[in-house]
């Protein structure tokens, strides 16, 4: 029996090898909703440590293969009650994160049970400006700068007709949220691992939201053909091309009308190894410049297809800068992708 597995099957039940690491393992989920891979292995080893104080495991014990052994165990547990530990890659840090997901509603249905019925409304006014106002098919940015946020906490003229909808069914005119009630959501929202604050002041969905959001914002913001006025069907949000995850922070093609999408590190992935002439999309076969932004760069790098427009107005001193940002960006890709 190897020490990796020795310590989880101690009190196993014979049937599920579910035992009172999983359950403890559980409980700190249930704390902290989103965990990445190096939040886990500490809380691992010190659970795995109180079950067996006689061989006490460090967190360098704890092995990837481990920790998605024990998520699978306790997933087969908790999928009866709708409940799932998902995983995907940080879009931003690349780290794999975990979160714990509820199956029976989407994410915007749990929340009701924490913020009212009118700060329901502005986190469907922010989604709204994310994947609508924010995503255009030349600027694709699916995030918000935090004025835009405060602008959103009044319901605008057109919002404040459409009505609230309160836990009783009862139907109300919206009347909005005040300015620093708006800030207390975005902060809440952040802190449970929603949204994600960048370092320039734009907020986007975090991993937690992608992963409970998926279907919703599918549903909300892509229309079929069908549905669609013109019967041109309407695709706001895409997967990546690569790992078929959700993308809302990436590169896409260079043509406008191709609907491939990358994550940095799927598209470094691809077109690994290949000149610059050779990086072809799969689907379209144009020339990928790496330059064409999903997400807010699109605004701070100008990433607008066929545009010029925008980053002409720029001094040719400001460009260059940005350049070289890229430059140092793409080789912070590259060494990480050596290591995989
Ligand atoms: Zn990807
Ligand atoms: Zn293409």
């Amino acid at each position: 029996m190897s020490r990796d597995d020795s310590p989880l099957v101690r009190d196993a039940s014979p049937e599920t090898g579910y035992t009172s690491v999983h359950r403890a393992f559980l409980q700190s989920f249930l704390t902290h909703n989103v965990m990445t891979v190096d939040e886990i292995k500490p809380v691992l080893a010190h659970i795995i440590t109180a079950s067996n104080p006689d061989r006490p495991y460090m967190e360098g014990d704890v092995t990837q293969p481990q920790i998605t052994s024990t998520i699978q165990t306790l997933n087969a547990r908790i999928t009866p009650f709708d409940l799932e530990i998902r995983s995907t890659r940080d879009q931003h840090s690349k780290a794999l994160t975990y979160a714990l997901v509820n199956n029976a509603s989407d994410a915007l249905t749990q929340l009701a049970t924490k913020f009212s019925p009118a700060e329901i409304a502005y986190i469907r006014r922010l989604l709204d400006c994310m994947f609508d106002t924010n995503n255009t098919p030349t600027r694709e940015t699916m995030a918000l700068k935090q004025n835009e946020a405060s602008a959103l906490a009044r319901a605008s003229r057109r919002n404040r007709q459409s009505q609230v909808h309160s836990a009783d069914g009862e139907e109300a005119a919206d009347p909005g949220i005040s300015m620093q009630d708006a800030e207390t959501v975005l902060e809440d929202l952040v802190n449970a691992g929603f949204l994600r604050k960048s370092q320039h002041g734009f907020y986007s969905l975090a991993p937690r939201a992608l992963m409970e959001l998926r279907a919703y914002l599918k549903e909300t913001y892509n229309e079929a053909a069908d549905d669609t006025e013109d019967g041109v069907e309407v695709m706001r949000i895409r997967d990546c091309e690569g790992c078929r995850e959700l993308m809302t922070h990436g590169i896409r093609c260079d043509k406008r009308e191709c609907g491939v999408r990358w994550h940095d590190q799927c598209a470094n992935n691809f077109y690994r190894g290949k000149t610059v002439e050779n990086r072809k999309c799969p689907k379209c076969r144009t020339v990928c410049s790496g330059k064409v932004f999903v997400g807010e760069r699109a605004v701070t790098k100008g990433g607008s297809t066929g545009a010029g427009t925008a980053s002409g107005r720029r001094s040719t001193q400001s460009r260059r800068e940005e350049e070289e940002e890229d430059e140092e960006e793409d080789d912070d890709e590259g060494e990480e992708d050596e290591e995989e």
